[in-house]
């Protein structure tokens, strides 16, 4: 690694100058412990189920111990926070320990969250709680089978130490267990990297991250030769585009979209508040410190994407040409719109997307939005529509209301809705098992729930992991009807209505 570092190493918050990152070593913890692990990921990077299983593994990923050739370090990046310019940032409580070349020839850093303080972590401690861990843990797997493209996860380890949280619903201090997950990405570079220098205006460190990136990142891009840079924001935008896209697709709410938890990959990246919608609601946001509950709810994430993008744009011009920056913007949005197109196609069993589908489906997700609908229960069912009624019964899709009430009565435009979606599908002529199957892999049948995440961490807080075991299997096929496993597609029961995902 020959990127500026920061040559000061001795511990201690400070604003870091002149580096894109600083050597640091995780802070060991009192008992690190297994408590659950990605099967496919320990796979991918080599590690038998017994060397996972063994001590040495846990002693690793809690922090403890550092394999060969391990050279940990805290990034240094700024970000714009709600809107507006935070300054430096950084790796506060993730140190990334290496880079692993599988067998595959894949590439992977290995990244602990919740390793302790970094000069990055300001007036926090550098940990992670047991509750924030789990749901980092099994999201990110979770996204990834549902091909979403994210940070993987390899290992979540108890540490049994307790952290302290002020829990802003009682407003009190409280101890949590704490805990350690360890997430793997081909990088972490995330929008605000390069905002960072580019807001102080080092356009040589700027110019050594980009040159970095491409080099590791995009290696594609090498003999793009002068037009490489411009690419690669094309590329940036593109990919950036497509994750928008997926979250819409399955209901994904990142919560807080600041530039610095954008990943240049066009990884979903920092699970902390994200939510899953429920009802259909395009105003809903898991982020209950989200000032007035606006800027980062559902129906807003592709066009905060967008800013951001323009955000890290603005970071670039000292080494791009504005045309190629607006370019790139220009095919963020070509890129959005026509996947968001296949979208439709898919969710509805359509070989293609007419503009008349599109009309279609808005006036669907404004049905689905009056009357409280569950949008991956209503989706799923859509698939067992007959439509080759006139008029199809509506029965296979009752199971998606909130208020039973309330849907009977908004029955008819349903029952309208469906006779022209029936004679659209029969005019794109699709055999039934074709439209069944494009359906079907389109609109999970299992989401992470915020509700089934809690019922896992309230069992995982009393010391029974198998509710996280369980959840992180049924999350490996969620596109497949899992028999015996219905009650993990089960709409939100009451006592869930409002709690979010709250978690730091
Ligand atoms: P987030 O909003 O979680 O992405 O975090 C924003 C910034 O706060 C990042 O620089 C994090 O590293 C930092 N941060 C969040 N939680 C902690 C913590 N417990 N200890 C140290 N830094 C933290
Ligand atoms: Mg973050
Ligand atoms: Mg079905």
């Amino acid at each position: 690694r020959d990127l500026p570092g920061d040559p000061d190493t001795a511990p201690g918050v400070r604003q870091v100058h002149g580096a894109l990152y600083s050597r640091v070593d995780p802070t060991p913890v009192t008992a690190p412990r297994l408590l659950a692990h990605s099967a496919e990921m320990a796979a991918a990077l080599g590690f038998s189920e017994a060397e996972v299983a063994s001590p040495a593994f846990a002693e690793a990923f809690g922090g403890n111990a550092l394999l060969p050739g391990m050279q940990p370090y805290a990034a240094n990046y700024g970000g714009h926070q709600f809107g507006a310019w935070a300054g430096q940032l950084g790796d506060g409580r993730a140190i990334s320990l290496g880079e692993v070349v599988a067998d595959d020839g894949r590439r992977w850093e290995l990244q602990l969250k919740g390793a302790g303080p970094t000069p990055y972590s300001r007036s926090a401690d550098g940990r992670a709680v047991l509750r924030s861990s789990i749901r980092e843990f099994l999201c990110s797997e979770a996204m990834h089978h549902l091909g979403v493209p994210s940070t993987r996860a390899l290992s979540l380890v108890g540490t049994g130490d307790s952290v302290v949280r002020d829990m802003f619903y009682d407003g009190h201090a409280q101890a949590e267990p704490g805990a350690i997950v360890c997430r793997a990405a081909p990088s972490f570079i995330r929008f605000g990297n390069f905002e960072l220098p580019a807001s102080r205006g080092d356009t040589a460190l700027l110019k050594a991250l980009l040159d970095f990136c491409i080099r590791r990142d995009f290696p594609h891009l090498a003999d793009a030769g002068e037009n490489a840079y411009a690419q690669w924001f094309g590329e940036v935008a593109q990919r950036t585009a497509t994750l928008m896209a997926h979250w819409m697709r399955v209901g994904f709410v990142h919560g807080v979209m600041n530039t610095d938890n954008l990943s240049i990959l066009g990884l979903t990246i920092d699970y902390g508040p994200y939510g899953w919608v429920d009802n259909y609601d395009p105003d809903w946001t898991p982020n209950t410190t989200d000032a007035g509950r606006r800027r980062y709810r559902y129906g807003q994430q592709p066009q905060v994407a967008y800013w951001n993008l323009s955000q890290l744009a603005g970071a670039l011009s000292p080494l791009i040409a504005t045309e190629a920056l607006q370019e790139g913007l220009r095919r963020y949005v070509e890129t959005y719109n026509q996947a968001e197109r296949d979208a439709i196609a898919r969710k509805m069993g359509l070989r293609e997307c007419s503009d008349g589908d599109v009309a279609l489906m808005q006036e669907l997700r404004g049905w689905l939005q009056a009357n409280e609908i569950d949008m991956t229960i209503f989706f799923r069912a859509l698939a067992d529509i007959d439509v080759r009624a006139e008029r199809p019964d509506p029965a296979p899709l009752a199971e998606a209301a909130y208020d039973p009430e309330r849907a009977a009565a908004a029955e008819p435009a349903l029952r309208d809705w469906l006779a022209r979606y029936a004679a659209r599908a029969r005019e794109d002529g699709s055999p039934a098992d074709e439209r069944e199957a494009r359906m079907d892999a389109a609109n999970p049948r299992y989401v992470l729930r915020n509700y089934l995440a809690q019922q896992a961490i309230d069992r995982a807080e009393q010391g029974d992991l198998a509710g996280v075991h369980e959840l992180l299997e049924v999350m490996r096929r969620p596109y497949h009807d899992q028999p015996g496993r219905e009650a993990f597609a089960a709409k939100r029961p009451d006592w869930a209505r409002e709690r979010a995902g709250c978690s730091m």
